[in-house]
């Protein structure tokens, strides 16, 4: 069996700043991390490997710094490693990534039939979630969202359980099929020694519009209908009062009530104190 990892490389969201001026992420000197859906999707892709045999590719958008991404992945059992980069993609919305990373998966397929596209549920820098879907309904697949248990795989269908507000959702589909999966799905292994060692001197497989057939008004700006007005941090938070209690626990209690009656968070019967 084929299974195909979307694995975008993100931003370590915990340490990423905005330019005050250009209202833009600053990318320079931020460390990078695989988008940890994604990590959780290949950790599926290959434990599926393990079961039912077969091999699993991943794919990724990118600069070419993209490639220690695509190391890492290989470092954790992924036997190929293709890098969508180029001048001709910057400025893709989710629309055109959906549109480009469709059109690599159709090329794979061409020679590896693809069985399961596996994606995260969305990446944490862009958070649309747009992405796996925009794939599974351009290849014309089913689609699986926010799963967190694949139950049974076999030659013809998949049955997993989806996460729901309320509960969750057995479903089952034909392959191929795509799936956007959440954290709980699985943990991720440590990489072994052998599969480090391996994957250090991998070199993934850069695809372009040269080897690849794309049609330009799809891609880059050209293809992407959505515009970003404004980007901004919250301001951060001052932290809360704080009342201490250790001297006289029931002054600082009555202090406490004090206060919440004055800011009209509590209120007696009646509506007034
Ligand atoms: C107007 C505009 C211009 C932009 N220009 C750029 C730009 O120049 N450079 C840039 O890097 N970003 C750019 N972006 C951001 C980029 O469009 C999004 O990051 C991308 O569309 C994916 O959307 P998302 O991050 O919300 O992913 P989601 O849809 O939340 O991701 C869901 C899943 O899709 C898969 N996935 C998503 N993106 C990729 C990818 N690149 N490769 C492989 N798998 C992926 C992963 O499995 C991921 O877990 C731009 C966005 C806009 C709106």
């Amino acid at each position: 069996m084929h299974f195909v990892v979307c694995l975008k490389q993100v931003p370590d969201s915990s340490e990423v700043r905005i330019d005050p001026v250009t209202n833009t992420l600053m990318r320079e000197g931020v460390p990078s991390i695989i988008n940890p859906y994604d990590a959780h999707a290949l950790e599926e892709a290959i434990r599926l490997k393990e079961k039912v045999g077969g091999k699993v590719t991943i794919v990724t958008m990118g600069p070419p710094q993209a490639k220690e991404a695509l190391r890492k992945a290989m470092s954790f059992g992924a036997d190929r490693a293709v890098l969508i980069s180029g001048r001709e993609f910057a400025g893709s919305d989710s629309l055109a990534t959906a549109y480009i990373l469709t059109q690599a998966i159709l090329k794979i397929n061409e020679t590896e039939p693809v069985d399961l596209v596996l994606c995260g549920k969305e990446a944490i820098d862009g958070d649309t979630a747009q992405t796996g879907p925009g794939i599974a309904t351009r290849l014309g697949f089913p689609q699986l969202t926010y799963v967190i248990k694949v139950v049974e795989l076999n030659e013809d269908s998949i049955t997993v359980h989806r996460k729901l507000e309320t509960g969750r959702e057995v479903v089952q589909a034909k392959l191929p099929a795509l799936l956007t999966v959440e954290k709980e799905l699985n943990e991720i292994r440590y990489a072994s020694l052998p599969n480090v060692m391996k994957a250090a001197s991998y070199e993934p497989e850069i695809v372009d519009a040269k080897t690849i057939e794309f049609d330009p008004s799809q891609m880059g700006l050209k293809g992407s209908p959505t515009s970003v007005s404004k980007i901004f941090a919250p301001p951060v938070r001052s932290g809360g009062e704080k009342v201490d209690g250790t001297k006289d626990p029931s002054g600082a209690a009555a202090q406490v009530v004090e206060k919440l009656f004055q800011e009209n968070i509590i209120m007696q019967k009646g509506g007034s104190r």
